[in-house]
Order: structure tokens, then C-alpha cells, then sequence
């Protein structure tokens, strides 16, 4: 990992019940966190309030795992980073594959959200990778310079951006990138930060990891130079799966 302080996001995704959610964020105030480490859940909103209320906000901030394009107004069903900001929410997810997939979400729209949510104030975990099929196919790098400059376009306050590499291919799938393939998009992704926003900001920049990351490959995933944490789907409903790779950053 870079010198930035380690980062970790545990998403939640559409699981729970108030009963799960209660088992979980007991076992998650149990955890023993290192000093250097930045945790992060994102539960589903319905269960934010009890979260916020329960979850040891000295460990854990807190995250949603999506909000609209925009401020307030006729948008039935969404809610906005305003609310979010309102509520005392300061993380949101941007672009998660699955509501790239699923939701129809393109790069220029992920984008214009993230920007919107960080000049609400938020903090954003943007999420980008490629599908298997863009891997097999050589486009690996094509695919994630069209989805970071359409960031790089729009969003102007990069201290409050954290990326998530997560290759579609290794989401929920048990199939982890070797820590080889995730360190040469890593360092791929910070050449191309270099670049485009100057030294400093991609020298600060946290680039996370996401893809089947479990508490058994964790350590060495976090010892590749430009892997600066993790975004947790499936571990991260466990406790103490969760804390154990939020300390692997050591
Ligand atoms: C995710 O949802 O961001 C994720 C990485 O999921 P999993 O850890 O289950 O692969």
C-alpha cells in the first residue's frame, strides 16, 4: 500500500434484517481496529438510521450505496446527497458494477453524480472495472481510461474521491485477482491520476481494491504498493471477517 491511510468500505448491498443487522453491528463493536485504518459501511438505507444510532462511529463511518444525480425534487424513489449530508451520511458509493449493469448506469452518468454528491459535500467511493469479456478481449485499460476521464471531467475536488478497481469478473464470484493483476491496474490507474491531475493528488489519491476479497487474501493483496485498501461485498456481513481486512493494511 501507498503512504495514504488505508481505506476499507464494507457494502452491504440489498442483505439484511433488522435482526442481521443488529447481530452484525454488535460483532462489528466488538472489533479491535488498527489506528491507521479509514472503515466505512454502507448498509441499505432503510436500516442507516439504526446503523447510525448502534455502529461505534469512533471505528466505523458511514456510507450509502447510491443517491441521485442531483439535488431534491420530482425524482420518485431516490434520495439525494443533500439528505444524505442532512442525515449525517458523509460516504456514497458511485457506479457500482452492479447499478452500471443492473440499473443502466453509463460512465458519464456515475460521473455527473459523484460530482454532484462531492460538491454537496460527500464524500464518494467511485467504483470502476472491466467485465470478463473486456479482459479477454484486451481492453482492459480502454475500458478504464473512458470510465475514470469521465470522472476526471467532471468532478473537481479530488481530497474527497476514493476509487475502487472492482474487475466485474471477481465480484461475488470467489474469483480474486491475483495480487499481480490487481497491482498492474493499480499502478495503471495512478500513472493515469498522474497524468491527468498532478502529482500530489494521485500521490494522496486512495486506489481500493474490490473482488472476492475474503479475510484468507486480504495481506497480500494490501502489501502491493498501489493497493491503498479494499471494497468488501460478501466478507463484509461478517464482523470478524470485516475487522480482520480492515487491519491487513498493518
Ligand atoms: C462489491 O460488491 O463491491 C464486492 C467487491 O463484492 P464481493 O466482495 O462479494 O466480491
Amino acid at each position: 500500500a501507498s503512504n495514504a491511510k488505508f481505506f476499507v468500505g464494507g457494502n452491504w448491498k440489498c442483505n439484511g434484517s433488522v435482526a442481521s443487522v443488529r447481530t452484525l453491528v454488535d460483532e462489528l463493536n466488538s472489533g479491535v481496529l488498527n489506528s491507521g485504518v479509514e472503515a466505512v459501511c454502507a448498509p441499505p438505507f432503510i436500516y442507516i438510521d439504526y446503523v447510525m444510532q448502534h455502529l461505534d462511529s469512533k471505528k466505523f463511518a458511514l456510507a450509502a450505496q447510491n443517491c441521485w444525480i442531483g439535488g431534491n425534487g420530482a425524482f420518485t424513489g431516490e434520495i439525494s446527497a443533500e439528505q444524505l449530508i442532512d442525515f449525517g451520511v458523509p460516504w456514497v458509493l458511485a457506479g457500482h458494477s452492479e447499478r452500471r449493469a443492473l440499473n443502466g448506469e453509463s460512465n458519464e452518468f456515475v460521473a455527473k453524480k459523484a460530482a454532484h454528491a462531492v460538491s454537496s459535500g460527500m464524500s464518494v467511493i467511485a467504483c470502476i472495472g472491466e467485465t470478463l469479456d473486456q479482459r479477454n478481449s484486451g481492453s482492459v485499460f480502454k475500458v478504464l481510461d473512458a470510465q475514470m476521464q469521465a470522472l476526471v471531467d467532471e468532478i473537481t475536488d479530488w481530497s474527497k474521491v476514493v476509487i475502487a478497481y472492482e474487475p466485474v469478473w471477481a465480484i461475488g464470484t470467489g474469483v480474486v485477482a491475483s495480487p499481480a493483476q490487481a497491482q498492474e491496474v493499480h499502478a495503471y490507474l495512478r500513472k493515469f491520476c498522474q497524468a491527468k491531475l498532478g502529482l500530489s493528488v494521485a500521490d494522496t489519491l486512495r486506489i481500493i481494491y474490490g473482488g472476492s476479497v475474503n479475510d484468507a487474501n486480504c495481506k497480500e493483496l494490501a502489501h502491493m504498493e498501489d493497493i491503498d485498501g479494499f471494497l468488501v461485498g460478501g466478507a463484509s456481513l461478517k464482523g470478524c471477517s470485516f475487522v480482520t481486512i480492515c487491519n491487513a493494511g498493518g
